[in-house]
């Protein structure tokens, strides 16, 4: 049985980027804003992540408080861990993006995509216990990191309570998958962490 990770989080700017560390083989959850590579290295350094000791970064989803970096980490040697459902968001990032943004594309070569079924022995590689699940409500790309210890990574996936009609299907179908699949503990983007009873 590999042990049970430990997780802190690096994040700024009421966004949550979470490093989730078997030993010293860690994986960054959600990949920064746009044009703030120096403040994710600083964070990074005061909490005594080596970025040597990064394997994957994964965005829960391609909007820009999410994978704004995402480029910078593949600069740096850091492999973007790219979902099935994800693939296509991609490309769009730019859309959103302002000059002043400073945001770096993201290319599509050099990422390491995978299927959900693929993601728990890619993840048993790097000494994590757990599996990456697709969780779409707050956009179609949206997946959740759930570790075997019921820790899950949420990025936006909206509180059911929040959800407006045209994605509470999604939404509640998104926390139903977790519920089922051993989720009790919610590490979400924005917010503190939270229970998943009553969620
Ligand atoms: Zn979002």
């Amino acid at each position: 049985m590999p042990a049970v990770p430990t997780i802190v989080n690096v994040g700024y700017r009421s966004t949550n980027y979470w490093v989730v560390s078997a030993a010293d083989s860690r994986m960054l959850v959600d990949i920064g804003w746009p044009g703030t590579m120096g403040t994710m290295c600083a964070n990074l350094n005061r909490m005594g992540v080596p970025m040597g000791e990064i394997r994957y970064a994964l965005a829960t989803h391609y909007h820009m408080d999410h994978a704004g970096l995402a480029q910078e980490f593949k600069n740096a040697g850091v492999p973007l861990l790219v979902l099935e459902t994800q693939i296509a968001a991609i490309p769009l990032m730019k859309r959103h993006m302002k000059p002043q943004d400073n945001y770096v594309e993201i290319t599509l070569d050099g990422n390491v995509s995978i299927s959900f079924a693929e993601s728990r022995a890619l993840l048993a590689k790097i000494g994590i216990g757990g599996e990456i699940l697709c969780t779409p409500g707050h956009s179609g790309d949206s997946v959740s990191l759930l570790l075997d210890d019921g820790s899950v990574f949420t990025g936006d996936l909206t509180p059911l309570g929040s959800a407006t009609d045209e994605d509470k299907a999604a939404v509640a179908a998104s926390w139903r998958l977790l519920r089922e699949r051993g989720a009790r503990v919610v590490y979400p983007a924005h917010g503190p962490v939270r229970s998943l009873k009553g969620q």
